[in-house]
């Protein structure tokens, strides 16, 4: 028998877990937030609109335009530049030469 009692939990979205402490994250939400538009969480909120805006919220999609291309999204800096490259190498991309 084991005394740490778990709780049938269900979040928000209605995944049902089972959590021992107080923690109210939901390990399936946490998941599917992660994969690969983690690298919007990256960014600065105007930057993020700013792929957002032009339908880019995967790296995939990101690897189809160019950096200048990128810097011509209306909040896009500079500074969201290399960011954006190491996401990209860390997984295998790059950006359109
Ligand atoms: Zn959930």
């Amino acid at each position: 028998m084991t005394t740490s009692k778990k709780i049938l939990r269900t979040c928000n979205k209605g995944h049902n877990y089972y959590k021992s402490s107080d923690c109210p994250v939901c390990p399936i939400c946490e998941q599917e937030r992660k994969p690969d538009n983690g690298f919007l969480s990256l960014l600065s909120a105007p930057a993020r609109r700013a792929l957002e805006n032009n339908g880019v919220t995967s790296l995939q999609q990101l690897s189809t335009y160019s950096e200048k291309e990128i810097l011509k999204f209306h909040g896009m800096g500079p500074a969201s530049l290399p960011k954006l490259r190491t996401a990209l190498q860390t997984n295998g991309l790059s950006f359109k030469n």
